[in-house]
């Protein structure tokens, strides 16, 4: 990083792009040693992280988000192509790039010896940031852990280690902010916590780009995402075209008497009665119409008592985006 004088401001000189993050034919081949071939964990990715969004990155296992999180964050050499943080060339204007970005990193590695004020300074410094352009209090606050800034990092809870790990990642004033799984393996309480968390620093201007296992939360946080699979990026658009895009609904039927067996639909769609009674019918509009399911349930003699459709999630989208995973 940076010796101490000078450091750069990416924010107040912003570079010369719409986007945030931009990828263009980006991969990397992990060298094989003499026990494993060589890996081609990135493919030819192409994306496009817009300005002031939450951007979820999905993908299964060994997909190669970390591969693309950590080329960005400069602790990976790519092989080919080119990526650029807040415009800034990461070959080009390495310096520049760096300062645009701060990660989060997945793991809690707590300072024992260092409060958290005593943590943002050196890492402030580390980042060359002077003595007087520091916010480590004002971050702190920012993250609700003022009255905790002269305490023993030990003695904070998991959330408060957690929050403390975005306060690191913000000392240079980042506009971006990529969080590696954020709630991995957290409590559903602290999971909102930091969603919340998340959600007042995109308030606060800040373009975050989260990864995670956990599909629900990137529908409730993200508003754009893009998915990984195999090296390669499988998709990447607004979360609600890309759910839209799905050519799956769901039709739920509440019968006037309950249904003992599932009744013949035809070869087009699948139907099963579930816990509570009613039938969910599964179809594909560009295949079958709902005038033709109900003609069917109709012929089965089933009466209709309510009706309605289950819009496809996340969940859906992901599962059809990566089947196949070897991951
Ligand atoms: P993800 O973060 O999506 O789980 P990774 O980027 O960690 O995926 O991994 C992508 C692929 O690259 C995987 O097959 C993984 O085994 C491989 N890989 C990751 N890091 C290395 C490395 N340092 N050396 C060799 N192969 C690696």
């Amino acid at each position: 990083m940076a010796d101490g004088q000078d450091a750069p401001k990416a924010q107040a000189s912003a570079g010369n792009s719409d986007w945030a993050i931009e990828v263009r034919g980006l991969k990397k081949t992990y060298a094989g040693t003499k026990k494993s071939p060589p890996k081609e964990a990135l493919k030819g990715v192409d994306l496009l992280v817009p300005r002031g969004s939450i951007f979820g990155l999905l993908g299964p296992n060994g997909a190669g988000k970390s591969t693309l999180i950590n080329i960005l964050a400069g602790l990976v050499n790519k092989t080919e192509g080119t990526a650029s943080i807040w415009g800034f060339d990461i070959d080009k204007n390495p310096r520049m790039a760096r300062a645009s970005i701060g990660v989060v990193p997945q793991e809690i590695s707590a300072d024992v010896f260092f409060t958290p004020l005593e943590g943002l300074e050196i890492q402030a410094g580390l980042y060359g940031v002077p003595k007087a352009e520091r916010r480590s209090m004002e971050i702190l606050k920012r993250l609700g852990l003022e009255d905790k800034a002269d305490a023993y990092v030990r003695m904070l809870s998991g959330g408060m280690k957690r929050r403390l790990l975005v306060a690191k990642a913000m000392v240079h004033s980042p506009p971006v902010l990529i969080l590696d799984e954020p709630t991995a393996g957290v409590d559903i309480e602290l999971r909102k916590q930091m969603w919340e968390q998340v959600l007042e620093l995109h308030e606060q201007g800040v373009t975050v780009i989260l990864t995670t296992h956990y599909l629900e939360e990137a529908q409730e946080l993200c508003d754009t995402i893009a998915i990984i699979h195999q090296g390669n990026v499988v998709t990447s658009q607004p979360k609600h075209e890309l759910i839209a895009s799905l050519d799956q609904k769901m039709l739920m039927i509440v019968p006037e008497e309950p249904l003992e067996t599932v009744p013949a639909l035809g070869d087009l769609c699948g139907a099963e009665i579930r816990e509570d009674g009613a039938l969910y019918v599964s179809y594909k509009p560009s295949q079958t119409r709902v005038a033709d399911i109900l003609n069917a349930i109709n012929a089965a003699g089933i009466h209709v008592k309510d009706l309605s459709t289950v819009e496809a999630d996340l969940e859906d989208v992901f599962m059809q985006m990566t089947y196949g995973s070897d991951g």
